[in-house]
């Protein structure tokens, strides 16, 4: 997976993508992260914003800017889709499931805005998707990107040492998923806590029951709405 990433602010990168297993994975060319400064694009006296038309706050990204910056990209590296990615909170919200198609992919491009955002026309030139990491408005696109990248780019096969570990995350792939159960490491006695006898029992179809009891406790008591997709499945509807 080759990924682009425009930002006002290229020292942010790679950051926690540049850590652990998916460090590993850049280190070893899974996937690879082209950062491109768009301050280096900048017009007339530096500038690459200017104030909204109509009036409001804040300010925009130029679409000259932007645009020269986009130019500036190589031509895709495969005869594969180029996807466009604009962070935004307006976008469909990330999920494990568009993760998974992501993760898919070979060529993706992520415009981080800042301040108020950026110049509508650009979305529509470049036919970008907006993505949201949530209901709730950031500074910039830049940890949206990495959120993005990071869900991804764990999927691929081989990121994450044992398959396993992804098939009992929490939101796996499927049309009702619940929530992951507890999880305990040693010391099987940590001040007045202890880990639940049924894990150390060895008896692996009774430690499968604990785990899906306790994944289906904490689905209905933390995300109802999760919950009642699994139930509506269970009763076939
Ligand atoms: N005026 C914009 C609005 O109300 O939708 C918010 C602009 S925000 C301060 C600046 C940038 O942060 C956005 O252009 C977007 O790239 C990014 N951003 C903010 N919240 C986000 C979210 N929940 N998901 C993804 N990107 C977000």
């Amino acid at each position: 997976m080759h990924v682009t990433i425009l930002t006002l602010f290229p020292n942010v990168f790679p950051g926690s993508l540049g850590v652990s297993l998916i460090g590993k994975a850049l280190e070893e060319g899974v996937f690879t992260l082209d950062i491109v400064d768009l301050k280096k694009f900048s017009i007339k006296g530096g500038r690459v914003d200017g104030p909204p038309c109509g009036g409001g706050c804040g300010m925009l990204l130029s679409p000259e800017v932007l645009e020269a910056a986009l130019a500036s990209l190589p031509s895709p590296i495969s005869s594969g889709e180029r996807k466009f990615i604009y962070p935004s909170p307006r976008g469909e919200l990330l999920s494990q499931k568009i993760a998974y198609n992501l993760s898919k992919l070979q060529d993706i491009v992520i415009l981080c805005g800042r301040y108020e955002g950026i110049d509508a026309r650009i979305l529509e030139k470049y036919s970008f998707v907006e993505m949201s990491v949530g209901d709730y408005v950031l500074m910039g696109g830049e940890v949206a990107a990495m959120a993005l990248i990071e869900a991804s780019v764990r999927l691929i096969p081989g990121v994450v040492g044992a398959p396993d570990s992804l098939r009992e995350d929490s939101f796996v792939v499927s049309s009702a998923p619940l929530l992951e159960y507890p999880q305990y490491t040693h010391p099987v006695q940590w001040n007045e806590y202890s880990v639940p006898p049924v894990l150390l029992s060895g008896h692996h179809e009774a430690i499968h029951q604990w785990r899906l009891a306790e994944a289906r406790t904490i689905t209905r008591t933390q995300r109802p709405d999760l919950w009642n997709q699994y139930v509506a499945r269970a009763l076939g509807e």
